[in-house]
């Protein structure tokens, strides 16, 4: 042993340290240690003294104790571990004590962190539960309550997403409101409360009627749906439509007060092939939904009950 604690202040000063402390000699055993260190292995400071480390500790703990000293050799100038025991989580300190250049003891320090290890577990619980419950807030505040569709909001967030996308990649949009007939008279015939199931059932039909999960069913208002079709041209979308139309009628709602007798719809359709780089896509957008709104006109206009793509050569898209 090349040095010893000589005073009684220096031992006292060690053994009222915060936390628990030993000396330990290159060989791995016990120059000294607190009675804070002692207790963790129900001994006194005294029980410890020469003992090797390992008549306490797990084998991998010597290891590392003959790892910090080839470290600290090297140059290193302090080392640190996290250690359980007892069932508490310590943060290990080890730092070098030299004389002449070698290491010849290193001065050990535990910090039971366990409450803060708890509170870290506790934070990452509430974070993850903040989270789903901030997803959730959010696809609520993005769906139709009635229908469980995506509602206006989602609609224009996704339209925006995808209007970029789509510019981006060069690739097609299509946009198709689809709006129920002689709705008013469905409502006055048969009553609200039938009105509303008879909308969720036809957005449930919509949402079977649209295949590719990158499509997008939602309630733009009242009787009134949107479907967004990205990377689909007006061909595709058309037939789509169509599709929407079919399921319509598969699901045959009777309303007495339509000439055709039973619930339907009419789809106004518009697309583009690309959006120019050079446009500004907010206008497409705008437009876009201009001239599904026009279709959509013009089928009402004709007797209702149709699918209808805009085409206009003095109305330019994109
Ligand atoms: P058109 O064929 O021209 O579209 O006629 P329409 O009667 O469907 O259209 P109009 O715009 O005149 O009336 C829409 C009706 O849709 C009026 C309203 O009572 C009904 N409606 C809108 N939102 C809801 C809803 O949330 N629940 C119910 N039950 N009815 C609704
Ligand atoms: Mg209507
Ligand atoms: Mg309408």
């Amino acid at each position: 042993m090349t040095f010893q604690l000589v005073s009684d202040a220096q031992n006292e000063m060690f053994q009222s340290l915060p936390v628990s402390a030993c000396l330990v000699e290159r060989e791995a055993s016990y120059m000294a240690a607190n009675s804070s260190y002692a207790a963790l292995f129900n001994a006194s400071p005294e029980n410890l003294v020469g003992k090797a480390v390992a008549d306490f500790m797990l084998p991998e703990v010597v290891s590392k104790i003959h790892a910090d000293f080839q470290a600290f050799d090297d140059g290193a100038a302090a080392a640190s571990d996290e250690v359980v025991l007892l069932g508490r989580h310590f943060f290990v300190s080890i730092n070098p004590i030299r004389r002449s250049g070698q290491s010849v003891a290193a001065l050990a320090t535990l910090t039971d962190i366990s409450s803060l290890k708890k509170k870290i577990v506790e934070l990452a619980t509430s974070n993850q539960e903040l989270r789903t419950a901030n997803a959730r807030i959010k696809a609520l505040a993005e769906t139709d309550a009635l229908t469980g569709l995506t509602n206006r909001r989602g609609f224009e967030r996704f339209l925006n997403t995808e209007m970029r996308r789509c510019r981006r990649q060069g690739k097609p949009i299509s946009l198709a409101l689809v709006d129920i007939d002689h709705f008013k008279l469905f409502n006055d015939r048969y009553g609200h409360i039938m009105g509303d199931a008879t909308l969720k059932d036809v957005g449930t039909a919509m949402l079977g009627a649209i295949r590719r999960p990158g499509d997008c069913a939602a309630r733009y208002g009242g009787e009134e749906f949107v479907v967004v079709l990205p990377d689909t041209d007006l061909s595709d979308a058309e037939h789509v439509c169509r599709n929407i139309q079919e399921a319509v009628a598969r699901i045959a709602i009777t309303n007495e007060a339509s000439p055709f007798g039973r619930l339907t719809v009419s789809i106004g359709i518009a697309g583009v092939a690309t959006i120019s780089r050079d446009h500004d896509w907010t206008e497409v957008r705008d437009l876009l939904l201009q001239s599904a709104d026009a279709a959509l006109y013009h089928v009402k206009a004709s007797g209702r009950n149709g699918v209808k793509v805009w085409h206009d050569e003095n109305m330019r898209i994109g």
